[in-house]
């Protein structure tokens, strides 16, 4: 009984030997506009920052070595991690290039880019990381503002995961999301001002026929990156 009790002390000491850090962040970086503005914010916040990509059989694979290039651009570490089951999982044009893409959403449904259970899965992988690595703060790039029919996107889901993932895992996670309300000239305004329009410009890929800078200007992506550039300068740009 003695060596029972024993052991249960020990464990409870480990775990208060691995407090989490209030001033880290884990990013959720994919190498595209948002998450790219995403990890500069949180340069700005946090004293220790880290990001993790994730593989899983999308058609803009290419952006998972803008995410490699800029993270070693940015000074911090990178992992990937293979998430590939999940193209298994539905029926999506986004990892099924048998698919023809949605150009636009088309009534109430999301466009048949949505891949169901995305940010659901990745969130949580990314806080599993996050534990091991004694990070207390998520960042992700979603917005509801811009979220083209998808309903993980929207700020009511991730408020809920929050909360189930702190129940999970008995932590106190905080997930931030820096463009909840941010529509894409948002996204290039906080660029601006982040001092990184010309890396996001350039470097990043949203492009889901997975073209690099401002893509093939045709899929939806393109579409919504270039509108909202163009808003942007419009409005707020000065030479
Ligand atoms: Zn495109």
């Amino acid at each position: 009984m003695f060596a029972v009790g024993f052991t249960h002390v020990l464990l409870i000491t480990t775990y208060k030997n691995n407090a989490m850090d209030n001033n880290a962040a884990l990013v959720l970086f994919s190498g595209g506009q948002d998450s790219t503005v995403c990890l500069f914010w949180a340069l700005k916040r946090f004293a220790r920052v880290e990001s993790v990509c994730f593989r899983y059989g999308q058609r803009h694979a290419s952006e998972i070595e803008a995410a490699q290039a800029i993270a070693a651009t940015a000074g911090i570490p990178f992992r990937i991690i293979d998430a590939s089951l999940i193209a298994g999982l539905s029926s999506n044009s986004l990892t099924d290039a048998s698919v023809p893409m949605d150009r636009e959403q088309t009534g109430t449904t999301p466009p048949n880019t949505f891949v169901p259970g995305r940010n659901l899965l990745f969130i949580s992988m990314a806080a599993v990381v996050a534990r091991e690595r004694n990070i207390a703060n998520l960042i992700t790039g979603v917005s509801q503002a811009d979220y083209s029919g998808y309903p993980d996107c929207r700020d009511t889901f991730i408020r809920s995961l929050n909360e189930t993932l702190n129940l999970a895992m008995d932590e106190q996670f905080v997930i931030h999301t820096p463009l909840m309300q941010h529509d894409k000239a948002a996204v290039w305004r906080l660029a601006g001002e982040l001092e990184i329009l010309e890396l996001v410009k350039n470097r990043t890929v949203t492009c889901y026929n997975d073209i690099p800078g401002s893509g093939c200007g045709e899929c939806p992506s393109c579409k919504l990156r270039s509108h909202g550039l163009r808003q942007y300068l419009s409005t707020n740009y000065t030479n």
